[in-house]
């Protein structure tokens, strides 16, 4: 079994995935374990980056449009949300759960 320190670098923090052999060495999505999502008021949002400082997999990203989270690779955890002082990201129900 392999260490962490032989994970790609700037792999999008998809090492659990990979961790528990979902990549097989092949960095994957993370995106299918989130049952909510996290969506970023810019209107609230300073762009202070605690978000994506927080962030464990590193979904998170800044742009010249301000913050994104990156979906592909955003578990929903809501670490982000739970750490933005403004509370400029809510975590929203995931659509294909509205019927449960
Ligand atoms: S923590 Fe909140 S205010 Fe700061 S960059 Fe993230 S969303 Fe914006
Ligand atoms: S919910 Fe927020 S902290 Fe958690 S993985 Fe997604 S972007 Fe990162």
């Amino acid at each position: 079994m392999r260490g962490y320190k032989e994970l790609p670098i700037g792999a999008g923090g998809a090492w659990f995935s990979y961790a528990f052999g979902g990549g097989g060495g092949t960095v994957v999505s993370t995106w299918s374990w989130r049952s909510f999502r996290p969506v970023i008021d810019k209107e609230k949002c300073t762009e202070c980056g605690l978000c994506e400082l927080f962030c464990p997999d590193h979904a998170i990203v800044r742009t010249k449009e301000g913050y994104v989270v990156d979906y592909e690779y955003c578990k929903g955890c809501g670490i982000c949300a739970h750490e933005c002082r403004l509370k400029a990201i809510e975590m929203v129900k995931e659509t294909f759960l509205e019927e449960f």
